[in-house]
């Protein structure tokens, strides 16, 4: 979620933003609900406690890998680095390395991608881990057939690949 100042590295990858990496943004204090409303982002407060507004991703403020509203946007956006920046900036990892890294994760989740669209997930507006749940639980409670079972078996290797590759390299216990 830092782009300026990090390019290419932010630039080429977006997967803190587009529901890869996180499901969902919580509003601090001083994010101000009403203006980020008005700048666009859909802020709504869950029902159950702890009551903390906020907004689902993929974000509607990402236009390809870069934030719309950037100058704007809310606090966590602007105090997340995630382990591969924080890496690059620390002089840690080569800028190419880091580039290698982030283009073999947004492979892995477009195949992720992929798969759920041949299961008959198409609703891409909800993050990528809980359209693999909502997949999962739907076929799990039917019965489906030999082709359909091995697009899932496909589907939750390349998940578990996925989820190697941001907890290695991106956002180790998310
Ligand atoms: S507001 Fe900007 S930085 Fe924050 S999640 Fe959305 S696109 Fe990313």
């Amino acid at each position: 979620m830092t782009f300026e100042g990090s390019v290419p590295l932010c630039l080429e990858c977006g997967l803190c933003c587009n529901g890869v990496i996180f499901a969902d943004v919580k509003l601090q204090l001083g994010d101000g609900a009403a203006r980020l409303r008005s700048l666009g982002l859909p802020i709504s407060t869950p029902k159950s406690e702890p009551r903390t507004p906020g907004f689902n991703q993929p974000c509607a403020a990402l236009e390809g890998c870069r934030c719309r509203i950037y100058a704007e946007r809310p606090k966590y956006c602007r105090t997340f680095d995630c382990l591969i920046l924080k890496s690059v900036k620390a002089g840690r990892l080569e800028t190419a390395a880091a580039l290698l890294i982030i283009r073999t994760a947004r492979e892995r989740a477009d195949k992720v991608r992929r798969l759920l669209l041949s299961l008959g997930d198409t609703d891409e507006q909800v993050a990528l881990a809980a359209r693999f749940q909502r997949t999962a639980r739907r076929l799990e409670e039917g019965e489906f057939d030999e082709q359909t079972a091995d697009a899932y078996g496909e589907l939750t290797l390349a998940v578990h690949d996925l989820n190697v590759i941001l907890n290695d390299a991106f956002y180790p216990g998310g």
